[in-house]
């Protein structure tokens, strides 16, 4: 008997299930992948961490979370700055100084901002497209947004809801920090031993699907905390939630250096993937190969990972529903982005696993 089953070895589940065991709780975390971590997985090839799921940098501003990563961590001083390609020349992101000098040769804040003002289209935004040219203009927008949003949610800008860029970071210094963030880094180890450390001495079954042994996981565990998807959870009862996919395409290289930084956004219709990720620049990696990643925004159809919940006002009220019948279980922790229907950067969800666990605590 466990006190919780935890189904999922993903952020949300490992994070629970530590939390659980250090409370002196018994916990099986088990996953149907054969790897734990979720999407935070990397796989070791010629020495390199390579970011199985695409590439994941950690940053957050909460002390509290920084430190409990940092207990099974160590971290590099790893900084994300993308770089953007647009018809063959490559540019700075996010949108600072260092693009405006790029892009128009402006070298001061208060010329760039009076260009910004000047390229702003005065509408009121009904879509991403209008949304777009109300916050940076047309170049901007055509140059880095329209192909590469295009891409990544397989519709025009015209057929997309404006919320999806609510706010467009533009920064008029010469910074290519892409967050804001107090924290920020990678594991120097990669993801997969710190998602070892975070469940050291806890039972883990990979290659076990929850719905395969629903019952028998259910008569063992006091509670279960699922991490799934929440529309599989109640047998799509209220209909399917909308999800994008991607696919990853690893290469192995036998170059040291391929393209010079970790991150290249392709904002090109013509080129059919949004990004390469080459590997080694998240860790400073020196050695004679490299491995490189193309990603590619797909269709979500069966049996394909549900990488970005689509929460359009349609998929909004179906999620409502299954939230409302998950508030009527007893014992079941619905956590994590599948459960909760919501794209969660890591640190989001570390808060999550935190919050549900402590009320978890308040209830005993
Ligand atoms: P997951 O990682 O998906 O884990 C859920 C686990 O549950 C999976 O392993 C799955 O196999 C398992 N599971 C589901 N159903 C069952 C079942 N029926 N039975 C058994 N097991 C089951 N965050 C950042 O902070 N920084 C970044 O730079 C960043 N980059 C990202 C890039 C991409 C392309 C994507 C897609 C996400 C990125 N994220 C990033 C977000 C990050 O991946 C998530 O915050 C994190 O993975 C969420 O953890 P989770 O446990 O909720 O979900």
């Amino acid at each position: 008997m466990y006190d919780y089953v935890i189904v999922g070895a993903g952020m949300f589940g490992a994070v629970f299930a530590r939390l659980a065991t250090d409370a002196g709780y018994k916990c099986l975390v088990i996953d149907k992948r054969e790897h734990i971590g979720g999407n935070c997985y990397t796989k070791e090839i010629e020495g390199i961490n390579v970011h199985w799921y695409g590439p994941h940098i950690f940053h957050t501003s909460n002390e509290n979370i920084w430190t409990f990563v940092n207990n099974f961590a160590k971290f590099n001083n790893f900084i994300n700055s993308p770089k953007a390609m647009n018809n063959g020349n490559l540019y700075s992101l996010p949108f600072n100084m260092n693009t405006f000098n790029e892009l128009w040769g402006i070298t001061n804040p208060k010329e760039a901002k009076e260009k910004i003002e000047k390229e702003k289209i005065d509408i009121e935004p009904k879509n991403l497209e209008d949304q777009a040219m109300s916050l940076v203009g047309k170049e901007i927008y055509e140059k880095f947004i329209k192909h590469y949003t295009e891409k990544q949610w397989g519709k025009s800008t015209k057929d997309l809801p404006s919320f999806i860029i609510k706010r467009l970071p533009i920064r008029y210094t010469y910074d290519n920090n892409y967050f804001n963030d107090v924290y920020q880094g990678v594991p120097i180890d990669g993801y997969t031993k710190m998602f070892e450390n975070i469940l050291d001495g806890i039972e883990v079954k990979l290659n076990s699907n929850y719905f395969a042994n629903k019952d028998y996981y259910n008569q063992i565990a006091k509670k279960i905390v699922y991490t799934g998807c929440i529309d599989e959870f109640f047998d799509y009862k209220f209909g399917k939630l909308e999800y994008r996919s991607l696919k990853f395409e690893h290469k192995i290289l036998d170059t040291d250096n391929f393209q010079g930084n970790a991150v290249i956004n392709y904002c090109d219709a013509s080129v059919p993937y949004t990004r390469i990720i080459e590997h080694k620049h998240f860790e400073k990696n020196i050695k004679n190969k490299t491995v490189i990643t193309y990603e590619y925004p797909k269709k979500y159809s069966e049996g394909m990972i549900q990488y970005y919940p689509v929460n359009d006002e349609k998929n909004q009220k179906i999620y409502n529903l299954y939230l409302e019948e998950s508030n009527k279980t007893n014992n079941i922790i619905f956590g994590g982005r599948l459960a909760e229907y919501q794209y969660m950067d890591m640190h989001v969800v570390i808060a999550s696993a935190m919050n549900k666990f402590k009320k978890e605590m308040e209830k005993e």
